[in-house]
């Protein structure tokens, strides 16, 4: 009997033992499925906080990986984002209601064509007597990116592909109104970057992004730089986090056309360029300056390149009714929309599906002061070259942004480009050439006009550092 009761004990600690070992080896198990804290999709999650702490413990390996590892994760992006272009161009198009597929496509082709990788940090050496003293450049650590609704996806890819080849992780801002697209983005490009390198988390994101989080983001203490692409607010705010900010704000270039210039190509470039994804880019033509004695000769090329020419002041007044609200600023209904649609609800004829809409204002006109971001573009005739520089000067007003001109007096080409100050001046071309489309040159879609790093690349998202031998390594 006795027997029989210490066998059954045995038998019961037998098996709570068995249990208790399974028990553990399943929770054992499912930690290291389990998604870091808060994680709701690859690299997407529901705090500032928790995203943030994974992007730090992703940094921290990254930075152990080879320069190799780095071009290779590149590599990857480009290759696996190169067919969901038109996917991704459609979606933005469909949430944003801003642009047109076919030019988002060109302008996603040209990020992953041409936003430069890790051969863009490029080692300084110098030597002598005392040996040598090398300046590279090295991780931030994470890095606070904000992006716009305008140009969400090129953004993201571009500012992702600079970040990365510069060793950082990224936490991405990004604008509420493109979440669904920019979201898809972050856990897609996280995926691949899982697939190609085995590191999670490298870039993260939030599931609902806010101005409140981006401010959050802004102050967080494990985040070392802020890069800000958008209006003039929000690098405005990023300014008074007390961090270092690369701010890439808003721009009204101006395209000046003296009487030297080839005409029917400046008034094709200027189309071109300024009609780009319904007039979206910060760096697209916002308005026209040209000399008086080839203004009509412009205007009549423009007309035949696809612009609706609008000369009734009272159809003018009504466009200006329907797109600029009271305080000044541009009504965002028509922000990004085709033309057919701003004449459509001025009530307006036309025929076809017109580019851009042009009519002749003076400087001071609303259409010619505001950067509108619509297919709409106001010509501001000038008497001389000086005229027309003081202008132009006056439209650009100090954002050193982006200016074009078209003329074959290489005297004034020179003039300008110096004067205008701008971080883009193309000389007899789109304004895209500035991008490196169609113009030679990498390209960026975040150009950081305020705080003067201008086209931006991965060797701004890198700190410089100095490392110094002593008595070595000079072989002169
Ligand atoms: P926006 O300023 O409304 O928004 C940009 C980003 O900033 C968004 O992610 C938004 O959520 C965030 N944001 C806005 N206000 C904020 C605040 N107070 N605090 C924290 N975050 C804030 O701009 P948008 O309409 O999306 O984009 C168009 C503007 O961006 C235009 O002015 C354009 O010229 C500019 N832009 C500049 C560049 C450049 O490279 N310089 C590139 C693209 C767009």
């Amino acid at each position: 009997m006795e027997n029989n009761t210490q066998l059954k004990e045995m038998i019961r600690s037998m098996v709570i033992d068995v249990l208790q070992g399974q028990k553990q080896e399943n929770a054992s198990s499912e930690s290291i499925k389990q998604a870091p804290r808060g994680q709701v999709e690859p690299g997407v999650f529901d705090t500032v906080d928790d995203a943030i702490q994974a992007a730090k413990a992703a940094q921290a390996r990254f930075e152990d990986c080879t320069l190799a590892t780095r071009e290779k994760v590149i590599a990857d992006i480009r290759a696996a984002m190169r067919p969901r272009v038109q996917e991704l161009a459609q979606k933005t198009v469909e949430e944003t209601g801003m642009g047109r597929i076919a030019d988002k496509v060109l302008k996603l082709n040209l990020t992953l064509d041409k936003t430069p990788g890790v051969e863009d940090l490029v080692t300084e050496c110098e030597t002598g007597d005392n040996g040598m003293t090398l300046y590279e450049l090295s991780a931030y650590g994470v890095i606070g990116a904000i992006t716009p609704s305008t140009n969400p996806a090129e953004t993201l890819i571009c500012n992702s592909i600079g970040m990365l080849a510069a060793g950082n992780a990224i936490f991405f801002s990004v604008h509420p109104g493109a979440k669904h697209l920019s979201i898809l983005l972050v856990s897609e490009l996280n995926q691949i970057i899982a697939k190609s390198i085995g590191i999670e988390n490298l870039i993260v994101t939030l599931r609902e992004p806010s101005i409140e989080s981006a401010q959050e983001m802004m102050l967080h203490p494990d985040v070392s730089l802020l890069v800000v692409t958008g209006g003039p607010g929000v690098v405005k705010q990023a300014l008074q986090s007390g961090k270092k900010v690369i701010g890439a704000g808003a721009g009204n270039p101006p395209a000046f056309v003296d009487e030297t210039a080839d005409i029917k190509k400046a008034a094709q470039d200027i189309v071109l360029g300024a009609s780009l994804d319904n007039n979206i880019l910060c760096i697209a033509e916002k308005s026209v300056v040209a000399m008086r004695q080839i203004e009509p000769q412009l205007v009549q090329e423009m007309v035949k390149v696809g612009c609706v020419l609008i000369e009734n002041q009272q159809d003018i007044q009504r466009l200006v009714d329907l797109t600029v609200l009271p305080n000044g600023t541009p009504n965002k209904q028509f922000v990004g929309k085709n033309a057919s649609v701003i004449l459509d609800a001025a009530h307006i004829p036309y025929n076809g599906d017109p580019r851009l809409i042009i009519m002749r204002t003076p400087k001071e006109h609303p259409f010619a002061v505001i950067e509108m971001l619509m297919p709409i573009l106001p010509v501001v005739t000038v008497d001389s070259f000086d005229e027309g520089l003081e202008v132009c000067l006056m439209l650009e007003a100090g954002l050193h942004h982006t200016a074009t001109m078209h003329s074959l007096n290489m005297e004034r080409l020179n003039c300008m480009a110096r004067k205008m100050k701008t971080s883009i001046f193309v000389k007899n071309g789109p304004s895209y050439a500035g991008l490196g489309f169609s113009g030679e040159g990498t390209t960026t879609f975040t150009i950081a006009t305020p705080t003067g790093e201008s086209t931006t690349s991965a060797r701004c998202f890198a700190r410089r550092r100095r490392c110094c031998l002593t008595t070595g390594f000079n072989i002169r």
